[in-house]
């Protein structure tokens, strides 16, 4: 059995942080290889080593004075260290890190030495092989990632060693150069491991008991999602729920290896599991809720639309034209919607809306704006008659006007426009009918 196990920054934020890290990975000998993120924050108003790696070289980079920030830094790893009491300094290694920001090695460089440190410290700590990120992990001249390569060179190191520490987030060009992935990547590291060395699990270590049913900042403490299939997550993610980087579920979704969130704060916690998909009957109707704030629709208007062969075609042409995503598009007899972003749309608006007129000359097109869209997601609901009709007479009771409705043909979930005004009632609503009554 192997397992692999990616901390993120919270997790590794002070000493204290790394001796829970440390009693989970002892606590489970198939917990071979790991990944840690840089030190996140420790409380609310603390800044994480990563956003100081980036101010601290961008302030050296225009030649202006950069040694306090640097010193910050340095005063992060030296707590974690002494806290443990290791026997190892990092004074040349931070040497190093000074000369290469006055070398102008790049922000990416600059960045990606936060795991690296971390994870030179943990790899002490735990008396792991310590395998640097640069030798394993590798981008293209574009900066585009190198999954075919990475993960012969990854799967052939990492053969070789019984226990090792791999920083998360960044990796290499060919011309040695430091790349990272982006923000949160360290999550992609993991999944990159675990395809790598065909682990068993791929445990993703953070301060949270698991994927939450909704956003807790709308339902005070929200239920975890016990088990969530690949294709629920990539749905509620996409509204908004954040919980892994997007780019993480690829490389270990292909290898149908599970991903477990555990909270290192909680270890004795289950967390959530993701997997390809399951006998395992969801504890309620729906799995998640999810949404986003921010739309607007146009919607137009033309007799006898429905005998027009090549109408939509000529309306989605115009956004196409302007580079606007469009995410929703229901439409009835001789009319069709199209959800936008209002953000992306509003410089192109009138553009668009000339456009349209051109092409398929509606009778008329109208548009509303500061719309919100919330997805209801759940492989249950497909088994269960009664969910839609229990969403909307929920969303009534609460006097939730819906605008918009949009059933994914898979019945994974029901996709609802509301005002903007409504968003988080709706939300709450739709929670207490399903999670709040079924328990
Ligand atoms: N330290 C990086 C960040 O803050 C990567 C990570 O934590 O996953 O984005």
């Amino acid at each position: 059995m192997k397992k692999v196990v990616k901390f993120g920054g919270s997790s590794l934020a002070s000493a204290m942080q790394f001796e829970k890290v440390g009693n989970i990975i002892r606590a489970d000998k198939s917990r071979k290889y790991v990944v840690p993120s840089a030190p996140g924050k420790r409380n609310d108003k603390d800044e994480k080593v990563t956003d100081l790696l980036y101010q601290c070289y961008d302030a050296a980079e225009a030649g202006k004075s950069y040694k306090s920030i640097l010193e910050k830094i340095k005063e992060r790893y030296m707590e974690i260290i002494s806290g443990l009491s290791l026997n190892m300094s990092l004074d040349e290694e931070f040497n190093v890190i000074e000369k290469n920001f006055l070398e102008k090695a790049g922000r990416d460089y600059a960045a990606s030495r936060g795991e690296y440190l971390n994870s030179l410290i943990m790899a002490e700590y735990l008396g792991f092989e310590f395998i640097d990120a640069a030798e394993v992990i590798f981008f293209d001249e574009d900066g585009n990632f190198e999954a075919d390569l990475t993960d012969q060179v990854l799967s052939e190191r990492l053969n070789k060693a019984e226990t090792a520490v791999i920083p998360g987030f960044y990796g290499s060009k060919h011309d040695g150069t430091i790349k990272t992935f982006s923000r949160g990547g360290s999550d992609v590291t993991g999944s990159v491991v675990a395809k790598a060395i065909h682990a068993d699990m791929y445990e993703n270590w953070t301060d949270v008991s698991g994927v939450l049913v909704a956003d807790p900042r709308i339902i005070k403490d929200p239920e975890v999602i016990e088990t969530i299939t690949y294709r629920e997550l990539r749905e509620l993610a996409y509204m908004g729920a954040s919980v892994l980087h997007e780019d993480a579920i690829f490389p270990v979704r292909k290898e149908g290896i599970p991903i477990n969130i555990r909270n290192t704060n909680k270890p004795e916690d289950k967390g959530t599991l993701i997997v390809e998909s399951t006998c395992r009957q969801p504890r309620y109707t729906i799995t998640g809720i999810a949404g986003k704030k921010g739309f607007c629709s146009i919607n137009i208007e033309k007799a006898m639309m429905n005998a027009e062969v090549g109408f939509g075609r000529k309306v989605l042409e115009v956004f196409e034209k302007y580079g606007i995503s469009f995410e929703h598009m229901p439409s009835g007899i001789d009319t069709m919607t199209v959800f936008v972003h209002q953000s992306e749309f509003v410089e192109f608006e009138q553009s668009v809306i000339a456009g349209i007129h051109r092409a398929v000359e509606p009778d008329f097109v109208e548009m509303e704006s500061d719309l919100a869209l919330v997805a209801v997601v759940g492989r249950g609901m497909k088994a269960t008659r009664g969910t839609a009709g229990r969403i909307f007479s929920a969303l009534a009771h609460s006097r939730v006007n819906v605008k918009m409705i949009d059933q994914g043909s898979s019945e994974l979930n029901i996709i609802i426009g509301v005002r903007n005004s409504d968003f988080e009632e709706a939300i709450k609503a739709i929670y207490d009918i399903f999670i709040t009554t079924e328990v």
